[in-house]
């Protein structure tokens, strides 16, 4: 975090900064000892969360792989060392059984659209224009300093298209290849690129739709002696379908549960 605040010149990305937004957006419930594995005790998360503050779940599966509580063991032989507070405390170098985003009541998946959108349907008047899509920013001179600022979005509908102009502000989070591309053809980008697309030079911003780093993910596949693991695996497929219909599939969290049960990271 305090790379990418130095990076981006804004101390306002460092951890002390941006915890607080976390901990409002999370609803923490620490791991049912009772139900997982004695051998795959989870961490508390101690002092990253503050409790039942915000709408997304985040807790742990109550069902733990029977061949994760083997991975320690592999950790300590590469040096690195168990975090007692977990992933979400700041410190990332080392293991820890991580936290996912799950609603522990149900078992089931706590999303965005679970959380944050259920909750501002109910709650507020907010608009919601499915399969839309915008086509384009519009920015008028209305900034500070007669700058360019965002005034609206040019959208399309059933082969529609239509503008919703913005009372207040607009949030651009269309992801990590879509939001820097609808910057380009709304005008924000490196000059050059934009001016051979005839596309009229909002600001020239060099940085904008490059140096996307891909993230590598890197599977590695064991055959094994013992039918159990094995099963396990093949059967979560058809967990996961029946688990909305039985509540035993919910009870034993295996339906919630994943095949990478670890989180580890080692000093770049
Ligand atoms: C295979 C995979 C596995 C991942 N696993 C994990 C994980 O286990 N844990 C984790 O924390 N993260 C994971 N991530 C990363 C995580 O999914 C992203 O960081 C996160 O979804 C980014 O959220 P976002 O809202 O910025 O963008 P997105 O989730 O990409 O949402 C962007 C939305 O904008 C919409 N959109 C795009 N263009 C337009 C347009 N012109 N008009 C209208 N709508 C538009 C898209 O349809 C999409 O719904 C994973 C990502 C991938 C690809």
């Amino acid at each position: 975090m305090q790379k990418w605040a130095d990076e981006v010149g804004d101390q306002s990305y460092t951890w002390p900064q941006i915890l607080p937004y976390y901990q409002k957006s999370t609803n923490y419930t620490p791991p049912n000892t009772q139900l997982r594995l004695a051998n795959a005790t989870a961490p508390c998360d101690e002092g990253a969360f503050t409790a039942g503050s915000g709408p997304l779940h985040v807790s742990y599966p109550n069902y733990a792989n029977p061949l994760g509580t083997f991975y320690p063991a592999a950790f300590e032989s590469v040096g690195l060392q168990a975090l007692p507070n977990g992933v979400n405390a700041g410190k990332l170098i080392g293991y820890s059984y991580p936290t996912v985003t799950e609603d522990p009541r149900y078992e089931t998946r706590s999303s965005s659209e679970s959380s944050f959108l259920q909750l501002a349907l109910a709650t507020t008047k907010l608009t919601v224009y499915t399969r839309t899509m915008v086509e384009k920013i519009i920015f008028s001179s209305s900034g500070r300093h007669g700058k360019a600022c965002a005034s609206g979005v040019i959208v399309k509908a059933a082969n529609e298209s239509f503008t919703l102009t913005a009372n207040k502000e607009v949030i651009l989070s269309a992801g990590a290849v879509q939001s820097p591309q609808l910057l380009m053809v709304s005008g924000i980008g490196p000059k050059a690129t934009l001016q051979k697309f005839n596309i009229p030079v909002v600001a020239n911003r060099p940085g904008v739709g490059q140096n996307l780093q891909d993230n590598p993910l890197i599977c590695m596949s064991i055959q094994k002696s013992t039918m159990f693991i094995a099963a396990d695996i093949f059967s979560r497929t058809i967990l996961l379908s029946l688990c909305r219909y039985t509540s035993s599939a919910r009870r034993s969290g295996r339906a919630i549960s994943r095949e990478s049960d670890w989180s580890f990271d080692k000093p770049g």
